[in-house]
């Protein structure tokens, strides 16, 4: 039992201590007077007893010493002892046996109240052991004597029919507040189990709800990452377009578009191979991109021979992954597993070869459509470019022959020139006139004259750009070739293979044979001529002399020479 319940009861338990107390004195008091025999020893005794008892009651409450239990159960075990002994003390004429019972009785219930002894049955018990007799004997001694006992009989009677009746009622009081206490106490704790169940969803449903968290977490990550992987693949199409519609060099487009793929992509290599001509290209083009250093020249050397595996197949797109990678023998024994190829242009026109590769497996099975953005701006690369270097052609070069015209030449002849100064470099310039092609037209027809015009032309390119020089149409019959870099003794045998290759020519036409003259002036820069700019007209006199002195001759300027 707590101790405020024992605090309660024995609050109670004092005031009908007090009511017994009086009860009894009053009838202890009558008795002495009434009797003469009655011990006064005895009633002196019953008296301060009784003092102590009552100071004992009122010190304890004051002090609230019945906060403790222990205290409660000693005091009362006291004074259950000293009623008894007061028994003891007492001559059995006094008649007051049966009240010092009833005080026994009633510290007796207090102890057992204290230690809590909740067993109904059980107090009832005691308090029926001690009443019972007790009520027997006083009936007995009302029957025996009727004389002035009777008076104290009845007053015992009180005593004990108040201990009995109020100690019930605490009884009964208590044990309906400890009903209430453990039936609160049983809502208490059902609502705490109540409590604690909705505690323990409310954790599952955080728990639940946590979960779904680091799920939608875990999407929106992706999400990002989509999104910051479409930013990057926008930012890089665009910087394509936007490079295609600046250049129409083929070749910084490709490598840009491959740097591009292989910064967005992260991939271990990405090739592109343009086939020659493809926009009128004189050489295919490559451009490797690798992570891994020792693929680089392997796929320069094979990805021609794959283009061509590729057409004869008649695939255009190709998917290899895991071991189907070792279909390309590069890829053998290279930690390579998924790859993809496709045919740059259509399956009927096609131009190249694009192909990609990474150690990532299923790399490619889709999120294609950045590639294919790609390869479709590819296409409009390369048509660009054709369609440019189509209408370059047609600015740069002669309609007749194929060769630069004046127009392009003097523009070569310019930046070289500008190169040669700063370089503190050299030329040498070479200018050629059909001999008596007058004569040519008129006995052959204009057409055949045609025909020897552009087979000079054509010999004369061929034979010029071998030596990294370049040749043009300068006017009607007459042509001027430059070597840039190359010093008059250099030049000299360079023009004097010319002249004998064109000499050595005949061009066939109709039932005709006709043969070729043509006479050549040849100057330099810095040994003949003091500026660049003088080349071109030096050399001209140079072939006015040579036609002047008999034609069909190379004159090697020797300074000699003024305007004729
Ligand atoms: P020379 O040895 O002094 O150079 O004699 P030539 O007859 O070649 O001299 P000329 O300059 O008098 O003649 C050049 C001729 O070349 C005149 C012109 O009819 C002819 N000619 C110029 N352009 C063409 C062309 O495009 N086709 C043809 N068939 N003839 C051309
Ligand atoms: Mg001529
Ligand atoms: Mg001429």
């Amino acid at each position: 039992m707590d101790s405020t319940s024992v605090f309660e009861i024995q609050k109670k338990g004092i005031l009908l201590h007090r009511l017994v107390y009086i009860i009894y004195l009053l009838q202890r008091v009558l008795l002495q007077a009434l009797r003469e025999e009655v011990s006064l020893f005895n009633t002196i005794l019953i008296v301060v007893s009784i003092a102590v008892c009552f100071i004992a009651e009122e010190f304890s409450y004051r002090k609230n010493y019945f906060d403790s239990v222990l205290y409660v159960k000693i005091l009362r075990y006291t004074q259950c002892i000293a009623s008894v002994l007061m028994i003891g003390f007492m001559q059995m004429y006094d008649g007051s046996e049966v009240a010092i019972i009833s005080f026994v009785l009633l510290f007796m219930i207090d102890f057992f109240l204290a230690m809590e002894v909740s067993d109904k049955e059980k107090v009832l018990s005691c308090v029926a052991m001690v009443g019972v007799p007790l009520i027997v004997v006083i009936v007995i001694k009302m029957s025996i004597s009727l004389g002035y006992e009777w008076l104290f009989l009845f007053f015992d009677a009180i005593i004990l029919l108040v201990v009995l009746f109020f100690e019930a009622y605490y009884f009964v009081d208590y044990n309906d507040k400890k009903d209430k206490l453990i039936y609160s106490q049983q809502r208490a704790f059902d609502e705490l189990v109540e409590k604690n169940e909705n505690i323990l969803n409310m954790q599952d449903k955080i728990k639940n709800t946590n979960f779904q968290l680091n799920i939608q977490k875990h999407d929106l990550q992706n999400a990002n990452h989509q999104i910051q992987l479409a930013n990057k693949e926008m930012v890089a199409q665009a910087e394509i377009l936007h490079y295609i519609s600046m250049s129409f060099d083929m070749s910084k487009i490709s490598n840009q578009i491959t740097e591009s793929i292989m910064m967005v992509r992260q991939l271990g290599f990405c090739g592109v191979y343009i086939k020659e001509g493809a926009y009128l290209n004189k050489h295919p083009n490559y451009v490797i991109k690798t992570t891994m250093g020792q693929l680089h020249r392997k796929i320069k050397d094979s990805i021609e021979d794959l283009y061509t595996e590729v057409v004869e197949r008649g695939e255009t797109e190709v998917f290899l992954h895991d071991d189907e990678t070792s279909r390309i023998p590069f890829l053998r024994n290279v930690n390579i597993n998924s790859v993809y190829m496709k045919l740059l242009g259509t399956e009927e026109e096609n131009y190249g070869l694009f192909i990609i590769g990474d150690s990532r497996r299923n790399l490619f099975r889709d999120n294609m459509s950045f590639y294919d953005v790609i390869m479709a701006q590819y296409d409009i690369a390369i048509q660009n470019t054709k369609t440019y270097n189509e209408m370059q052609q047609m600015a740069r070069k002669d309609g007749l022959t194929g060769i630069n015209n004046r127009i392009y030449f003097n523009q070569l002849f310019q930046e070289n020139v500008q190169q040669v100064i700063r370089e503190d470099g050299c030329m040498s310039v070479a200018l050629f006139d059909i001999d008596k092609f007058k004569s040519v037209n008129d006995t052959y027809g204009h057409l055949a004259g045609d025909e020897v015009i552009k087979c000079i032309a054509t010999v004369a390119e061929q034979c010029i750009e071998k030596y990294n020089g370049f040749v043009c149409r300068y006017g009607g019959e007459e042509f001027v070739a430059a070597l840039p870099n190359t010093k008059l003794e250099v030049a000299q045998p360079i023009i004097e293979e010319l002249f004998d290759e064109i000499c050595s020519k005949v061009v066939l036409y109709n039932e005709y044979t006709i043969p070729i003259s043509i006479s050549i002036g040849l100057t330099s820069y810095p040994e003949i001529c003091k500026n660049p700019d003088e080349l071109l007209k030096r050399a001209d006199w140079c072939m006015y002399y040579a036609k002047e002195h008999g034609r069909h001759q190379i004159n090697v300027d020797d300074g000699s020479i003024e305007r004729v």
